[in-house]
């Protein structure tokens, strides 16, 4: 099922000749594919779209204020309508932030919507590394008109530079995505964020920076079966202080 969201998000952009980010106008695409798109109170969803036959309306929160995430939420929208035709979604914030969940149509046209966005083979070509994942992630962000946690999604899955990217919530790992090639790969949904992990001094109260730290990799990797004592990695943090959360991106160097 995911092989054809990413074929589907490929065609769309030959059909729009769209060949490089800054191209990329996915309200236009979305109005050109007979969507309209609306700004309104969407009383609790972040998104949703009605479908009659081969037209449809949009309707993102009007709450969303960063530019990425009412681009990602579109390109979400315009995913169902591409994907399922089928007559109406309602999207919750989760639906849209959370890649690995178990709601198929959800995932679904995330994962049409990052490839629309986020191609691959552009990620691979035109973000490059540059010392810190903060300042590389930021900027391809922006290159990319999307937001800073899905363009960190995206670069765990097909940057070339190895990552781990970990979205912690209340004390607790909600979420990880690490590339295929960094040293370790498992960390557990729900383990609790300890005393190695600068990311703990938010959840203690006090303020963090988002310049990089040493960090032992018990803070995040114990659990992995190849661990090792004494391995250090680069970490930096994004509060997230809505969502009562930390944003942590981890490297070796
Ligand atoms: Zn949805």
């Amino acid at each position: 099922m995911s092989a054809r969201a990413k074929v589907n998000a490929r065609e769309l952009l030959d059909k729009y000749c769209i060949k490089h980010p800054k191209d990329m106008d996915i309200r236009a695409i979305a109005n050109a594919e007979n969507l309209m798109i609306k700004e309104e109170d969407t009383k609790g969803h972040i998104g949703r779209i009605f479908i009659e036959g081969d037209a449809g309306i949009i309707t993102i929160d009007n709450k969303i204020k960063e530019e990425g995430r009412k681009n990602f939420t579109i390109g979400h929208e315009v995913g169902h309508f591409i994907l399922e035709k089928e007559r109406e979604f309602y999207c919750s914030n989760s639906d849209i932030m959370n890649f690995w969940q178990n709601k198929n149509h959800e995932q679904e046209s995330n994962i049409f919507a990052a490839e629309l966005l986020m191609p691959e083979e552009w990620i691979k070509q035109y973000v490059k590394w540059k010392d810190e994942a903060l300042e590389t992630l930021e900027e391809a962000a922006m290159m990319f008109g999307t937001t800073l946690s899905s363009m960190s999604l995206r670069y765990a899955e097909c940057g070339k530079f190895p990552i781990a990217v970990i979205f912690s919530q209340d004390g607790k790992v909600k979420w990880s995505k690490i590339s295929e090639d960094f040293p370790f790969q498992w960390i557990e949904n729900g383990q609790k964020v300890n005393e190695y992990s600068k990311a703990l001094d938010f959840y203690k109260g006090k303020e963090i920076g988002k310049e990089k730290e040493d960090i032992l990799a018990d803070a995040w990797f114990a659990k992995d079966n190849n661990f090792e004592k004494g391995k250090y990695f680069y970490e930096q943090n994004v509060v997230m202080k809505r969502l009562n959360g930390v944003l942590t991106f981890v490297w070796d160097d």
